[in-house]
């Protein structure tokens, strides 16, 4: 079993007069709680790989199996529902919602859920606590530090119980004291069994992980 398999995947961008091509034939296997970490330098095809696995784009050719289920056949209201139940995504810059507070940010992806007000606010509550954050419920993000913006961000995607958590650059944006909480917190999540992957162009990130790949012009390979 495997929580993801990219077959043979490419991304061929069209824009402009040549195509840009961000990913070559790329052949990934992630088996269950794995944490891996995928390092590559600015415009390698990090942020591209991330998309695809996590349902928010598709191939120009090849296959993405989640749970050994090829996606390209699925509409793209399966496709949402499948990235709402099973993946939690931490973007690069957070992608918190600036007028809702750290508490509505992480209810959210309940809400689209169907889950009951009063629970969805107590789980976010507990979650927000599980990451240091009790104090800081009613906090709009403009009222947050960078670290934790992105403490609330990785709550929020951890909202729907999901055991495929995907990080574009997670400590990119912050000062070292806060990248070791980020990275303390994804140690405990991964102790918890769930599957992590990780892109980043920081080494620090990468040698917390269990499996090192490298990203080069869009094609991947394994890194003792
Ligand atoms: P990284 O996240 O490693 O910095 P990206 O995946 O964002 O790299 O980009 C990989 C390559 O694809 C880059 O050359 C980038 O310029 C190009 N690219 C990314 N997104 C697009 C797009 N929407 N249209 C055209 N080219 C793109
Ligand atoms: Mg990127």
């Amino acid at each position: 079993m495997t929580v993801l398999y990219l077959d043979h995947v490419w991304r061929v961008y069209p824009s402009g007069a040549v195509p840009v091509i961000a990913l070559a034939d790329v052949t990934l296997a992630v088996r269950p709680g794995e944490f891996v970490a995928i390092m590559g330098p600015s415009g390698s095809g990090k942020s591209t790989l991330l998309q695809l696995m996590g349902l928010l784009d598709r191939p120009s050719r090849g296959r993405v199996l989640l749970y050994d289920q090829d996606l390209s056949a699925l509409s793209e209201a399966a496709r949402a529902r499948l990235r709402l139940e099973q993946i939690g995504f931490i973007f690069q810059r957070f992608h918190l919602l600036h007028d809702l507070t750290a508490i509505e940010n992480v209810a959210l992806p309940m809400e689209a859920l169907g889950v009951p007000t009063a629970s969805r606010y107590a789980r976010a509550a507990a979650l927000l606590a599980s990451v240091g954050l009790a104090d800081r419920l009613g906090f709009i993000p403009a009222q947050l530090s960078g670290g934790q913006r992105q403490r609330v961000a990785i709550a929020r995607a951890l909202a729907n119980e999901p055991w495929l958590l995907l990080a574009d650059e997670p400590t990119g944006a912050l000062h070292s004291e806060d990248k070791a909480q980020i990275l303390a917190l994804f140690r405990r999540v991964h102790a918890q069994g769930r599957t992590i992957l990780v892109v980043t162009h920081d080494p620090e990130v990468a040698a917390v992980a269990s499996r090192r790949l490298e990203i080069r012009d869009g094609r991947l390979r394994e890194v003792a």
